[in-house]
């Protein structure tokens, strides 16, 4: 019988045959969605025989709502995902026009999904602008509501942005006059939530490293504050557990400890480059981790096989990262492999392993074979290009 994951005890509890919600999504959803749960249910029952089953329930969101109910983002979908704890969407149209607001940021804002979660490592064979990119394996943990996701800004000239500027005048700050203004706002609790994340998943999952990404050389009070925040957490909440670098350096003993780190983010840029092996889990703010997201996937591929997830302590939403491709929509043509690798963080994230490890596998064998969609065919050269569903086909093949 199938059945709700529920959270109790700040853990997941999920059944044998545990609903999960998707979101087909528009343009190429309909490729690449059907694909990614074609391959996920032969992964898991190859893996676990009849004991353990996906049950798919398919929520609106985007045009496919908009055609059945007038609405983009009807009020139960959010509602459903809270309730279900786990879902996975395809990419979503943001609709052009006045008054819309994306309906993926929507999505995060009204679930208050506080982590963005893109792991990046290479698949050999995916072809990559880097010397040796499987040296590249981190974990990156993005700010998700704060920072410039939640700025204020006045255009130059107009009466908020002077008045501000007026305002700052008194606390002897001196701005251009007729400047534009921004504020970003980042706290205590918001940046703890996200670093605490991270170092959770550091632990359980033995990774050597957390690496706070910060710029607070020159933002000290926003930037500086998320690495002083996220070291005293580290100290209070983990101290058993971590480590600092510093203390390393001066002889502190570190086997079994997650060493606590920190970098200044233009740093952080050149050290995936030239010390990628160094680094292992990163927390970032916001801006930082948008540049860094799709930066370090770029190093192992690009984006179009790069998986994420949105997630709060007891709700998760994984996503594929690229939008619709219009152009591509209905021709069984693209790629499925960002949503089919965040389906696998999908199945690690409700502890089935054993299944996400025998896909990974089964993918990588595809890639090897050189049995790949158009966009890495064409980067390989000399390769014939499969259909959405051979690819779906050819990974099923190797499980
Ligand atoms: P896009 O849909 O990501 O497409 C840009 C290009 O990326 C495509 O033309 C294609 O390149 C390549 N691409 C994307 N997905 C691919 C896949 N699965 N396999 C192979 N190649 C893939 O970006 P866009 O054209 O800027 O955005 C289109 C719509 O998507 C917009 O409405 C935007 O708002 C939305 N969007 C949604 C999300 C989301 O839901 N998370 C994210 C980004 C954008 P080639 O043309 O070189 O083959």
């Amino acid at each position: 019988m199938s059945d709700k994951i529920i959270y109790k005890d700040g853990k997941l509890v999920v059944p044998d045959k545990p609903v999960i919600l998707y979101i087909e999504g528009d343009g190429i959803g309909v490729d690449i969605t059907p694909a990614m749960i074609e391959i996920i249910d032969a992964g898991v029952e190859k893996e676990y025989g009849q004991g353990r089953k996906i049950e798919w329930k398919e929520i609106l969101a985007g045009e496919k709502a908009f055609k059945q109910l007038g609405l983009y983002l009807p009020d139960e979908t959010p509602k459903l995902i809270e309730e279900y704890r786990v879902a996975i969407k395809g990419p979503l149209t943001t609709p052009i026009g006045g008054g819309f607001r994306s309906i993926n940021v929507t999505l995060r804002q009204v679930l208050d999904l506080y982590a963005c979660i893109r792991p990046v490592s290479y698949i050999k064979g995916v072809p990559s602008p880097m010397k040796e990119p499987e040296k590249l394996d981190v974990v990156i943990f993005r700010e998700n509501t704060e920072d410039v996701y939640a700025g204020i800004e006045f255009p130059a000239g107009s009466p908020e942005a002077n008045s501000i500027i007026e305002l700052l005048k008194t606390m002897k700050k001196n701005v251009t006059p007729g400047a534009s203004i921004g504020i970003k706002p980042m706290s205590k609790q918001g940046s703890e939530r996200l670093i605490r994340m991270a170092i959770r998943y550091a632990i359980s999952h033995n990774r050597k490293s957390v690496t706070l990404v910060h710029k607070g050389n020159i933002m000290k009070y926003t930037e500086g504050y998320f690495k002083t925040w996220g070291y005293e957490l580290a100290a209070r909440e983990f101290g058993d557990v971590t480590v600092t670098e510093d203390a390393v350096g001066e002889g502190a003993r570190s086997e079994g400890k997650v060493i606590i780190k920190d970098r200044i983010a233009d740093s952080m840029f050149q050290q995936l480059l030239l010390r990628p092996d160094e680094y292992d889990v990163l927390a970032t703010p916001n801006l930082n981790g948008d540049y860094l997201s799709d930066a370090a996937a770029a190093q192992v591929g690009g984006l179009g096989m790069a998986p994420g997830g949105n997630l709060r302590d007891d709700v998760a939403l994984f996503e594929a990262t690229h939008g619709t491709a219009p152009k591509y929509a209905g021709q069984d043509k693209v790629n499925p492999g960002s949503i089919l690798l965040s389906a696998l963080m999908m199945l690690e994230h409700i502890g089935w392993e054993e299944a996400a490890n025998r896909i990974k596998y089964a993918i990588g064998k595809a890639i090897l074979d050189k049995k790949v969609t158009y966009d890495l065919a064409r980067q390989i050269g000399n390769v014939e290009p499969l259909k959405t569903s051979e690819f779906a086909k050819a990974i099923i093949s190797n499980l």
